[in-house]
């Protein structure tokens, strides 16, 4: 089973010691390929390309970048494709991004299925791209069918392949290939496999971005209180079995994001 590992690229050079801590632990379970995010607005402008060239030359490892063109301009985004082409990169992972707070501008590109086109029209078929769908539906869209409707523009504009957006229903994963597959999208769509760390910043995030927490799963941790061990132990558990049914359901990879630490990833792969 194929599985790749996401990073955040580190500006600290704390952060940069945690990548580096877990990095070779990480690399021994083999991944096909680890993937770098961009912050939207160019916020890590810097950064990614820095970790990429660092994961490549230092760690060895096929880095796909994350590109996210909201907020950018055609310049810039032409100019890393530039950078990333001349280190040797040949997987990008193309995304719209959100706004950061503060910033009015959209840039140049409105969609993803926008930069996977320019992508396309600038580099042909140099770069395998990745794009990202949503088998809960995008927070921005309230129409599951809209919503894959525009997955599947980022499929004609080219892309090769779709990681999704973590969640912990694996029906929700099935329907939405299922739907995918009627709709006419036939590339490979890995699910992305969020592990449980710290589960009070996950519940955050996850109302942000769309993903859902079970109420069984939340009562459960709940329950454990300031019982860390318990709710690790719980978690591995409960997300190394959705992987199990996500690989017996067909799934043709896992993407875990690993958010730069080697453990809970570990401890659900050592369950596998
Ligand atoms: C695997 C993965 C990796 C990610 N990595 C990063 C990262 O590195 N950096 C980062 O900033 N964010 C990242 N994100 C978050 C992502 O950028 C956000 O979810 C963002 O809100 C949407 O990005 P997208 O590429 O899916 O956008 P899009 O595909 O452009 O979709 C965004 C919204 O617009 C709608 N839409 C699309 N096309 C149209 C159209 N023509 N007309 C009307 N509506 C339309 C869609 O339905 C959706 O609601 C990642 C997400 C995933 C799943």
């Amino acid at each position: 089973m194929p599985i790749s590992f996401e990073f955040f690229p580190p500006k600290t050079d704390e952060q940069r010691a945690t990548l580096d801590a877990a990095l070779p632990r990480l690399k021994a379970r083999e991944p096909e390929y680890v993937s770098c995010t961009f912050g939207a607005g160019g916020s890590t402008l810097r950064y990614t390309p820095e970790t990429i060239r660092r994961l490549r030359e230092q760690h060895a490892l096929d880095a796909a970048p994350h590109l996210s063109c909201m907020g950018g301009t055609r310049e810039e985004i032409r100019a890393l494709l530039e950078d990333y082409r001349a280190c040797g990169v040949r997987r990008l992972v193309a995304l719209r991004g959100d706004l950061p707070s503060g910033m009015a501008s959209h840039g140049d590109f409105r969609y993803a299925s926008e930069l996977v086109e320019f992508i396309r029209a600038e580099h042909g078929d140099r770069f395998h791209v990745e794009v990202a769908c949503y088998p809960e539906v995008h927070p921005q869209s309230d129409d599951a069918h809209a919503d894959l409707r525009h997955f599947k523009a980022k499929v004609d504009a080219g892309a090769d392949g779709a990681i999704t957006q973590y969640f912990y229903n694996a029906d929700a994963y099935f329907r939405f290939v299922e739907a995918a597959r009627g709709a006419g999208i036939e590339i490979p769509i890995v699910p992305g496999i969020m592990p449980i760390a710290n589960f009070t910043q996950l519940k955050r995030f996850s109302d942000l971005c769309g993903a859902e927490i079970p109420r069984w799963m939340a009562k459960r941790i709940q329950a454990y209180g300031d019982d860390v061990d318990a709710i690790r132990e719980f978690a591995a558990d409960v997300v190394a079995d959705l992987c199990r049914r996500l690989v017996a359901g067909g799934a043709p990879g896992l993407h875990f994001y690993t958010l730069n630490r080697a453990r809970p990833t570990l401890a659900v792969l050592d369950r596998l």
